[in-house]
């Protein structure tokens, strides 16, 4: 046994209680566990503050003082206790609202103490709520200025292992790893990146010698772990394209060509062209395709789809469109049966409403090859739906569908279908590197010309008269709008009396017969929704209420207002997909953004976000730092967010030439068999071996 897989247990000052608890709080099992559980921060001891000087944009900063009284306050559960708390400079709070009698033994009064905490406000006043308390230790002068901090909980906090016992046991374990500790990195990689060697770096992150040496501590176990995720992920991906064949798309047929050079009324963007040629790149080589599209509201991927869709149908196989919504389903299969009706091409809409006869039919032409492209929803998935020769799969905003789901796709045929997955919210480069680091990535960064940019406009309700007006002015100028309101889960039947409150608001407002109001929501059946969409789609309804159904997809080019109700309780990712519902003819559009006046700061960034900006990359970039990667991508299980020391808001620098240095060591040495890199596949065989269920992402 290694060394460092030593049970915990038998590290001096563990022993099995502690370790038990170890285990269970903090998944720590081994010497190794122990040593990569790193700190999630460090005080810097050597900056004091004075009371005086207190404010709450302070982050944690230490104090020197003393305790001159105790006080408690409130009852029961709102009891806490306040230490009076003195320097040369003032004096100030500190409170906690736990472990009150432990404190009062514990902490004694007029001795001098350093505080650390992050000054915050109550009632009125600055104080520091549950702050470390420590003795002025006489033994620690000269030592260095950083200490590292690390997350506990209550139940180690009682058995001594707060983040200070925690550090203790690192350092009695951290003198014993010298000489033990194998370097996972190839001195070639060291060297060029000027990085510290492993036993240097586990011992700075514990106990750093200074900043520098953090830094560097950070920046190569940073490194580490971003490297052996990208390594991996471009493995699996190399390995796919290796082990799996994929149907030959060879030639470009009487459709794609008839399309393109008769039907096709503009000329594609550059983006467009580019992507496509990446797509035909791909699909020429015996190979499955895999790739993700990302491109904002509006820039053109569903065309992108289409002349894909007819490559393969010209080299006779089938194709799928898979949508995640009724609505959008039954769009892109009027569009498309619009574009295709003088091609000899034969295009159907499965959907759940689709039944009886009718479906038993389509199945049918299905599995004998009569039906050519075939567009629906999750009822695709279905086991009932076989097709006789699927080649090409395009899952339209893919991050409505879950992963298992996706991968039903790929069994649709014996060989699986080149697949496409698209997706108009664009995510930050970090995560897409991470999450679909084993896809190839396309992106169309630009719109179609002579698009006007959407103008955004954040208002409070007491504007509603002027919306109001503004609103009766784009409509006699021949425009449609569309008003959106929340509906969330948890109080879906609140929710839905707003939107009918509001829709009945609006039916006073703009009263028939000069005005049409449709409303569309989720409780509709299929036919009155669709009936709805219709009226709204052909311009017979000026006013469009609806719930967020209308987020994905909908194409409505005379829309010129998007009106969203309580958008402050709107994420930033719906909000950019609900504003690009209009921009996309020629007439100048708006988007109005109507919130109450009390919001959560948090709020106010999201709707401060659209009104400055307009492009989908920099709104995901916010997205990313609100929300934090694992709720941003719903992919907490996956295993693949789950850094110990990376961070993807922070080190997209880093990441970038992890990503680049796994390339090159693919490129030079994929089998790992060279003598150089022996530091690194002696590391990553069992890496590999524990994250053997991830593949297949899309
Ligand atoms: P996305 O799905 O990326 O949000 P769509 O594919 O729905 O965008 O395209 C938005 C609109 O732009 C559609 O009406 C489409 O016909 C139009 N469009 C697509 N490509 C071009 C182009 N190159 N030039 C002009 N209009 C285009
Ligand atoms: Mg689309």
């Amino acid at each position: 046994m290694h060394f460092l897989d030593t049970p915990i247990a038998y590290l001096k000052g563990v022993g099995p209680m502690r370790a038990d608890l170890l285990n269970k709080e903090l998944n720590i099992f081994t010497f190794s566990d122990l040593l990569t559980y790193y700190p999630f921060r460090y005080t810097d001891r050597s900056k004091l503050h004075k009371i005086s000087s207190l404010n709450t944009e302070m982050p944690y900063i230490q104090l020197k003082g003393r305790i001159i009284r105790f006080e408690e306050k409130g009852q029961k559960r709102s009891k806490r206790l306040i230490a009076h708390f003195q320097d040369e400079s003032g004096i100030t709070e500190l409170i906690w609202f736990k472990g009150i009698r432990w404190i009062k033994q514990a902490v004694k009064l007029n001795t001098d103490y350093l505080v650390f905490g992050k000054p915050s406000v109550f009632q009125n006043s600055i104080n520091i709520v549950h702050p470390e308390i420590d003795v002025i230790d006489s033994k620690e002068v000269g030592k260095s200025p950083l200490q590292p901090v690390y997350h506990s909980s209550e139940k180690l906090s009682a058995k001594g292992l707060n983040s200070k016992g925690i550090h203790k046991l690192l350092k009695e374990l951290l003198p014993q790893i010298i000489g033990k500790i194998d370097e996972t990195l190839s001195d070639n990689i060291l060297s060029r990146l000027v990085l510290p060697n492993k036993e240097e770096a586990l011992m700075n992150i514990h106990n750093p010698k200074g900043l520098k040496s953090l830094e560097r501590a950070q920046k190569r176990l940073k490194f580490e772990e971003l490297f052996f995720l990208q390594f991996h992920l471009l493995k699996m991906k190399l390995s796919r394209t290796k082990k799996l064949k994929g149907f030959e798309i060879s030639t470009l047929g009487k459709s794609f060509n008839t399309y393109y050079d008769e039907i096709l009324q503009f000329e594609l963007t550059n983006a467009q062209k580019k992507v496509l040629k990446e797509i035909r790149a791909d699909v020429k080589k015996r190979v499955q395709m895999n790739r993700l599209l990302q491109g904002d509201v509006g820039s053109g991927k569903t065309l992108v789809a289409l002349l894909s869709i007819l490559m393969v149908v010209d080299n006779n196989y089938q194709a799928c469109m898979m949508a995640p919504t009724e609505i959008l389903a039954q769009q892109h299969f009027n569009n498309l049966s619009a574009d295709l009706s003088k091609l000899n091409v034969k295009i159907a809409l499965l959907t759940g409403s689709i039944k009886n006869k009718e479906r038993k039919i389509l199945l049918e032409e299905l599995e004998n090859g009569a039906i050519d492209i075939l567009i629906g929803t999750h009822a695709l998935l279905e086991d009932s739906v076989v097709f006789k020769n699927l080649g090409f799969v395009v899952i339209d905003e893919q991050h409505r569908f879950g992963v298992a789901q996706r991968a039903k796709l790929w069994k649709k045929n014996t060989i699986p279908p080149h697949i496409l997955v698209m997706t108009a919210t664009p995510i930050p480069r970090t995560l897409s590197m991470t999450l679909y680091g084993d896809l190839d990535v396309s992106v169309i960064g630009e719109l179609p010309p002579g698009r006007k940019e959407v103008k955004t406009l954040w208002r409070s309700d007491s504007s509603r008269l002027r919306v109001n007006k503004f609103m009766r002015e784009q409509i006699e100028i021949g425009r449609q709008i569309y008003v959106v309101y929340p509906l969330i889960q948890e109080s879906e039947k609140l929710d839905y009396k707003d939107l009918m409150d509001g829709y009945k608001a609006i039916l006073g407002e703009f009263p028939m017969p000069d005005f049409q109001v449709s409303v569309v929501h989720g409780r509709m059946k299929a036919e009155d929704k669709e009936y709805e969409m219709k009226r709204f789609v052909d311009g017979i309804t000026n006013i469009m209420v609806a719930t967020t159904v209308i987020e994905v997809g909908v194409d409505v080019p005379n829309a010129s207002v998007m009106l969203i109700e309580s958008a402050e309780r709107f994420g930033l990712s719906q909000l950019h997909q609900l504003r690009g519902r209009v921009g996309r003819g020629a007439e100048q559009s708006y988007c109005i953004l109507l919130s109450g006046h009390k919001i959560s700061n948090e709020g106010k960034i999201r709707l401060e976000t659209m009104a400055s900006t307009n492009d989908g990359f920099k709104i995901s970039e916010v997205d990313l730092k609100l929300r934090g990667p694992g709720d941003m991508m719903g992919t907490r299980q996956s295993g693949m967010l789950n850094f110990k020391i990376a961070d993807l808001i922070k080190d997209g620098k880093i990441l970038a030439y992890a990503r680049k240095e796994a390339e090159n060591l693919l490129e030079e040495d994929d089998g790992l068999v060279k003598a150089e890199n022996i530091n690194f596949a002696r590391a990553y065989k069992p890496y590999a071996k524990e994250r053997i269920g991830w593949s297949r992402i899309s």
